[in-house]
């Protein structure tokens, strides 16, 4: 679940990863034609298509799949459903995603799609209109071997099992491949659905192990967002001991210094009105300012882009911040965090759980043969260890910060791989 944006301006999050990629790239050498065509998207298709509500009314919506970059393979990314998505949000995501698979070394490229509307005010029977001609819009975008999306914020396994259905029917077979995240009874993965948040407590928990913090219960972490990353998250940090002080959505921040029961506040959303927090009795309400202000060991950010900016990044007082989130930190936050010593595992590696078990999932799918999850678990840990790895290994190279460094290694195997492909023609 969203939580609503804190910055007073509207930070464009495109100009934000083309600053990130700049910053980065200038420590490549490549060529300089190569570095420009890194900096594009490969091809955008925006739509526009109507959809019948519940009480006959024709509503128009308009949607968006970008593919960033497709050297490396296919490419990958999520569908979001939200109510301010727009062209330049779905580019930079599209672009993230270029480098978060490059990262984790998977045979992908990246993209992203989007869908503006408010799934939380629409029921299932609109989702699921709306889903499909949107599916249908964008088919000849989509394919097992050309671009796979997944779930992101507003979408979940229901949405991609529609997405499957509907391209299955226009092909006239049945194809799981097409889409990740699916229901597990239809080709999904085992361990899927709480990849991303797991990957985000492995990295957490990597990042502490090797600051010499090795007893969980003395951390207190505050989690901003109880959605998909957010929610699994809490769950795998709580289930590791560690002490989560607050977590917050769109109602609001809720904080327990003792430690929330997570478990608890599991079975509280499980029933509440629309899954949300609201009226959560077992912890106090804060701001969501007041959450990411707290007095905490480790902030992560698992909501939306833009949340520590330059007008707040100075009162953060964890020593490191984990982002579950895809660009939570605009550069200005990232350069005074950075000078206050505070560490950042950076979006490209912290949430890179959720596409690299998205991957398993496409593997076992094409292979016809699945895995238990704890072969899934022991596969995403190693795949993030050494990602994590790579990227400390960057920063220690070019005396860098974790975000620059994450960049660096993900682009430079970018550029490299498009050197040996050559440009066609
Ligand atoms: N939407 C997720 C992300 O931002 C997952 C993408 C995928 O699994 O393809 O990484």
């Amino acid at each position: 679940m969203a939580v609503q944006a804190q910055a007073t301006e509207h930070i464009n999050p495109y100009e934000v990863a083309l600053r990130q990629y700049d910053r980065a790239v200038a420590y490549l050498d490549l060529p300089a034609g190569i570095k420009t065509f890194l900096r594009y998207p490969k091809r955008e298709l925006s739509v526009n298509f109507p959809v019948r509500m519940d009480n006959g009314d024709i509503r128009m919506f308009s949607g968006y799949r970008v593919h960033h970059n497709t050297v490396l393979g296919p490419s990958k990314g999520g569908i979001r459903y939200a109510p301010r998505v727009d062209i330049d949000e779905v580019r930079a995501l599209a672009m993230w995603m270029t480098w978060k698979c490059a990262l984790v070394n998977l045979p992908y490229g990246g993209a992203k799609g989007g869908v503006v509307c408010d799934p939380y005010t629409m029921s299932q029977n609109e989702l699921e209109r709306l889903t499909r001609r949107y599916a249908t819009e964008i088919i000849l975008f989509i394919s097992p071997h050309g671009d796979i999306p997944a779930p992101d914020m507003g979408t979940n396994a229901q949405t991609m099992a529609w997405i499957m259905d509907t391209y299955s029917m226009t092909v006239g077979y049945s194809v799981p491949a097409i889409v990740t995240g699916k229901p597990i009874n239809v080709g999904g993965s085992q361990g899927r659905t709480e990849a991303t948040g797991r990957g985000v407590i492995i990295c957490m928990d990597e990042a502490l192990r090797r600051g010499g913090h090795t007893n969980p219960s003395e951390i207190r972490v505050a989690i901003q967002g109880f959605g998909n990353v957010g929610t699994y998250a809490a769950k795998h940090a709580y289930d590791l001991g560690y002490k989560i002080i607050a977590i917050s959505d769109v109602t609001g921040g809720y904080y327990n210094g003792k430690g929330l029961d997570i478990d608890d506040v599991m079975a509280y959303t499980r029933t509440s009105q629309h899954h949300q927090l609201a009226g959560y009795p077992n912890a106090d309400p804060i701001s969501n300012e007041e959450l990411l202000a707290l007095e905490c060991d480790v902030l992560a950010p698992c909501a939306l882009e833009n949340q520590l900016t330059g007008d707040n990044a100075a009162n953060i007082k964890a020593f490191l911040v984990v982002e579950g989130a895809n660009g939570p930190t605009t550069p200005e936050a990232d350069d005074i965090l950075f000078s206050k010593g505070v560490e950042i595992i950076p979006d490209i590696l912290a949430n890179a759980g959720g596409v690299t078990v998205s991957y398993f999932e496409w593997v076992q799918g094409l292979q016809s043969f699945f895995w238990d999850v704890e072969e899934v678990n022991r596969q995403l840990r190693r795949v993030l260890i050494r990602a994590y790895d790579d990227v400390v290994q960057t920063r220690d190279q070019y005396e860098v910060d974790m975000r620059t460094a994450a960049q660096i290694t993900a682009i430079k195997r970018v550029g490299d791989a498009t050197r040996t492909r050559g440009i066609y023609p």
